[in-house]
């Protein structure tokens, strides 16, 4: 992990994040099995990347193997960070539409890119035992939003990941793409088809399918800074 990376996790809450953690057991190995394949690869539990008191918060599933896996920042270094952090540039929460490496200067701007699973799954699909492992880091980082905060839920594990975290119930909050969900202090959950190759490639997430939620999220962030200039 570069210093900057490490300086970003280090203001979060320590709970929020452990390098070593190897809570589970099944993602320990795996990640043992993959750093002897790949000898470069970061091979750790992936720390949140961005602003520590971000008022957008983006939660994905887990880090891809040759993506966040490889590079030690979420959704870089492979396909499903293309359209992620070209949006992002575009609505103004990145200093680039590019995240190539954790070392190439891109910062986000009141925006934060976290997982509800920190470790690399086989098959990118997460027990639901390590979800529910994890869920605490992902409760110790949720609970510094600030009032009024969007958090961004891309796909159905990490919806259903951000509520639990946040002690709230996913039977009273269905997940549906395009969705939106106040829950306490005026957070508002969006959510969105993960924007993976797969859902891309196959156009269940289209460009302006994701763009629209972040229209959605810059409007409530706007009234939160109007309601905040009063
Ligand atoms: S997924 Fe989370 S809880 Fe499980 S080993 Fe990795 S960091 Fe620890």
């Amino acid at each position: 992990m570069t210093r900057a990376a490490l300086r970003e996790a280090a203001v979060l809450p320590a709970e929020a994040y452990d390098p070593e953690c190897r809570r589970c057991p099944r993602l320990a190995r795996h990640l043992d099995e993959v750093r002897e394949e790949h000898p470069t690869y970061f091979c750790r539990p992936v720390a949140p990347f961005g602003d520590p008191r971000a008022s957008l918060v983006i939660v994905g599933l887990a880090p891809g193997k040759h993506g966040a896996n490889a590079t030690g920042r979420p959704f870089t270094g492979d396909y499903a960070g293309i359209l992620l952090y070209a949006t992002l540039f575009k609505y103004g929460f990145a200093s680039a539409p590019e995240s190539i490496s954790a070392g190439d200067g891109l910062r986000l701007i009141d925006a934060r890119i976290t997982n509800a699973v920190k470790c690399l799954p086989p098959g990118n699909k997460p027990l639901p035992v390590e979800v529910s492992n994890c869920n605490a880091y992902l409760g110790a980082e949720l609970g510094t939003l600030p009032e009024g905060a969007a958090l961004l839920a891309l796909g159905r594990v990490a919806h259903e990941a951000s509520l639990r975290a946040l002690g709230g119930r996913p039977k009273n909050h269905p997940f549906a793409h395009g969705a939106e969900h106040n829950l306490s202090r005026n957070v508002r959950l969006f959510d969105s088809y993960h924007c993976s190759r797969y859902n891309t490639n196959t156009r269940r997430l289209t460009t302006a399918m994701f763009e629209r939620v972040f229209e959605s999220i810059s409007k409530h962030l706007a009234r939160r800074h109007v309601a905040q200039a009063v």
